[in-house]
């Protein structure tokens, strides 16, 4: 049993403007609390560095021109592309090593190197749409990583499962309209948070009707509203969909002391959907799974869940913190109104 770390010093060199939440502090949190379990050091899990993605690649995923755009302004030195997302020097080799590591976490899965991965990178990818920079975002390695597996692994159904508080507004679209990857978002509502989609009725077209799910969860939601979600639509719907391989988009934003969100998540609530999404791996798919980090900005529980995805995947005993959040019915019973709406839209397909 083995797991992939993907990792490169790189991803901590590119840095938005000082003080920005998706700072390179965030890895460095990560890390730290990984190298605290010893696993590194037994060997059970190794640190893998990657390359650069290939660009043709790249290009499935997001137009010529924009990446050209990313690469331009990085070598002139920085540049804006919205108001909070923005290149330094390093940001487009940063953005390239990422999506390679991703790549490289697919091959090394698929070819029996390793068991699973932990992409542990920047700049993250979710909010990257096929022709813009969004959200932090400028490359989307979930998205990217999903092509691979279909294009070099001949993979013709791909689960994507993700738990950040925002939407992935840039994997939701970019595979709205095929079925060989199975997008599944729990987010907070759109009505209350950035990018401001990823609604219950978007729910793919063409034949990716069906493959598009969003869990739009309520202001306050926690471990409560996540478990029922899980039980009722993420477990079932992957049942019935038997994914050959299982990624999952992670952001530690929908913890209760999230700066950004007002989520109401716990250590334990997201280690219970850790373990869940491993246990659906390793039944629905040979335990195929990897992760890619997206969000999460307060730097203590961005190391705390690192850390826990780096034991689940590696059976480890998961470390529990004392954290708890106390979650309203109102919440909940908001949640099972939500879940009864979207097994209703998708019944005949997944119900
Ligand atoms: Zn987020």
């Amino acid at each position: 049993m083995t797991t992939d770390l993907l990792y490169h010093e790189i991803f901590t060199k590119h840095v938005m403007s000082p003080s920005h939440p998706e700072s390179p502090e965030r890895l460095l949190s990560a890390m730290k609390h990984i190298q605290e379990t010893g696993l590194l050091e037994e060997s059970k899990v190794n640190v893998v560095e990657g390359m650069p993605a290939n660009l043709d690649l790249i290009y499935s995923i997001h137009a010529k021109q924009y990446i050209d755009m990313v690469k331009s302004k990085s070598e002139s030195g920085g540049g804006y592309f919205t108001l909070d997302t923005a290149v330094n020097k390093y940001t487009y080799d940063a953005a390239m090593m990422a999506a390679g590591a991703g790549t490289l976490a697919m091959d090394r899965i698929m070819d029996g190197t390793s068991n699973n991965a932990y992409v542990l990178c920047r700049p993250p990818g979710h909010h990257a749409e096929y022709d813009r920079a969004l959200g932090f975002c400028f490359i989307n390695n979930v998205a990217v990583a999903a092509k691979h597996l279909i294009q070099q692994h001949g993979a013709q159904r791909v689960l994507i499962v993700d738990y950040d508080a925002h939407h992935g507004n840039g994997t939701q679209n970019a595979f709205y309209t095929i079925n060989k990857v199975l997008y599944i978002g729990l987010h907070q509502d759109g009505r209350t948070l950035f990018p401001g989609s990823g609604f219950p009725d978007e729910i793919g077209s063409g034949e990716g009707e069906g493959y598009n799910v969003n869990l739009a969860m309520y202001p306050g939601a926690g471990d409560r509203s996540y478990d029922i979600a899980f039980s009722e639509i993420v477990e079932k719907i992957s049942e019935s969909y038997r994914p050959e391989f299982v990624l999952v988009s992670c952001g530690f934003d929908g913890h209760f002391s999230d700066p950004l969100t007002v989520l109401g998540l716990t250590t334990s609530g997201m280690a219970m959907m850790n373990s869940r999404l491993n246990s659906m791996a390793k039944n629905l798919c040979g335990g195929k799974l990897a992760f890619f980090l997206e969000g999460g900005y307060d730097l203590d529980i961005v190391g705390k869940c690192s850390r826990n995805i780096i034991e689940e995947l590696s059976g480890t005993e998961v470390t529990s913190y004392s954290d708890t959040h106390d979650e309203s019915e109102n919440c909940t019973q908001y949640t099972r109104e939500l879940i009864d709406r979207l097994r209703r839209s998708l019944s005949g397909i997944h119900f």
